[in-house]
């Protein structure tokens, strides 16, 4: 049974409080004593999208670069492009806009990379014994560093049901084709009673699949790359897709894409994960999403199932039902239970609350 660290806390909490819960969670994973002098480690973090603040706010993701460079390793700060169009769709938009929401290196106490490269296809080509993957496609500089920690906001999400540490991962740590496999199971189509021909999801198409003919729209399902961006931007709900089927697969595949991210850096990993501001979707929307619920605190493990179980149950524990009953998104039990089935962590956990 894994360990997870909890504290409860509050972005409201004084900032001095929040700063030493960060240190001290991020201590007791064990993760510093377990570095090697000059460790290149990789602090995978969103930076969040423009017009969304929902992200971790740069001063605490600097508690863990402190920490890190305190144990004399060489941390830098990384994300991967989106599929979809946006500010983060290309490095160099993506570092412009890290900067203008305070990651910089020098908020950060440490350089800021987009792992995948300008374009999103620098990649390593990682083997793995997966039952959808035997080789999952990795950004290159998150799988040649050596060791990784994982700082995680925990959202809804459109697709997987929530996204936390296993999302962050294997979605955040793919290239752009490794996001394409994962993707490949999300065909959307449009429910033409609720479409008013708006053509919001054309603006947000990166493919050109979408067109709008007699103010209806339609998607060709062969340009169709399956990013699951009009799902989220339609404002009349009219995309929809087969949500028996599809989440459970891109869920599945998300975890191996994970898996991946992770190999050969088992032993140096560790996760933080910020259960406060917490909406439905997640911070990939260019928009400021209602909260969910108030903020609960912060989680650290070195087991990235086990942090997301112990998130999952303390968020619906606060809600007082299912997180797929709140937000009307898919059941998001198929990432836990495969990412236990590959060998990942263990989704039975103690949690341990700790006082500073
Ligand atoms: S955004 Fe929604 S309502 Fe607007 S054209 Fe696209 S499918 Fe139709
Ligand atoms: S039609 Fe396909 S490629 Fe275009 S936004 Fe929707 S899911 Fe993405």
């Amino acid at each position: 049974m894994a360990t997870v660290f909890f504290i409860p806390a509050t972005l409201q909490t004084p900032r001095q409080t929040l700063t030493r819960i960060v240190a001290y969670l991020f201590q007791a994973t064990g993760l510093p004593a377990r570095l090697d002098p000059g460790d290149l480690t990789a602090v995978k973090i969103h930076f969040g999208e423009e017009g969304n603040r929902g992200h971790i706010p740069p001063d605490l993701a600097a508690v863990v670069s402190r920490e890190l460079l305190a144990a004399g390793a060489k941390p830098f700060f990384t994300d991967t492009n989106t599929l979809y169009v946006g500010r983060r769709a290309n490095a160099v938009d993506h570092l412009l806009l890290a900067h203008e929401h305070g990651f910089t290196p020098e908020a950060l106490g440490a350089p800021v990379l987009i792992a995948d490269g300008l374009l999103g296809n620098d990649e390593v080509r990682v083997k793995i014994k997966g039952k959808h993957f035997q080789e999952v496609r990795i950004a290159r500089d998150l799988a040649l560093a050596r060791a990784l920690v994982g700082i995680n906001h925990f959202t809804g999400h459109l697709v997987t049901g929530f996204g936390a540490a296993l999302k962050n991962l294997g979605m955040g740590g793919a290239s752009r084709a490794g996001k394409l496999h994962q993707h490949a199971a999300v065909r959307p189509r449009v429910n033409l009673k609720k479409c008013t021909g708006c053509a919001e999801c054309v603006r947000w198409c990166s493919t050109g699949a979408i067109r709008v003919k007699d103010a209806l729209a339609s998607i060709d399902g062969r340009a169709c790359i399956g990013c699951g961006q009009c799902l989220s931007v339609c404002p009349h709900h009219a995309v929809q897709f087969n949500w028996d089927e599809s989440p459970a697969l891109v869920q599945q595949k998300m975890v191996e894409h994970a898996l991946g991210v992770l190999m050969g850096k088992e032993k140096k990993s560790a996760h933080l994960t910020f259960l406060t501001h917490i909406t439905a979707e997640c911070d990939c929307l260019a928009t400021d999403d209602p909260l969910l619920l108030p903020d609960i605190g912060v989680l650290a493990s070195t087991d990235p199932v086990a942090i997301d179980a112990a998130a999952l149950d303390l968020v619906e524990q606060a809600l007082g039902g299912t997180l797929a009953q709140a937000t009307g998104r898919p059941l998001p039990n198929a990432q836990l239970v495969h990412a236990q089935a590959v060998g990942l962590g263990s989704s039975e956990y103690e949690l341990v609350t700790l006082e500073v």
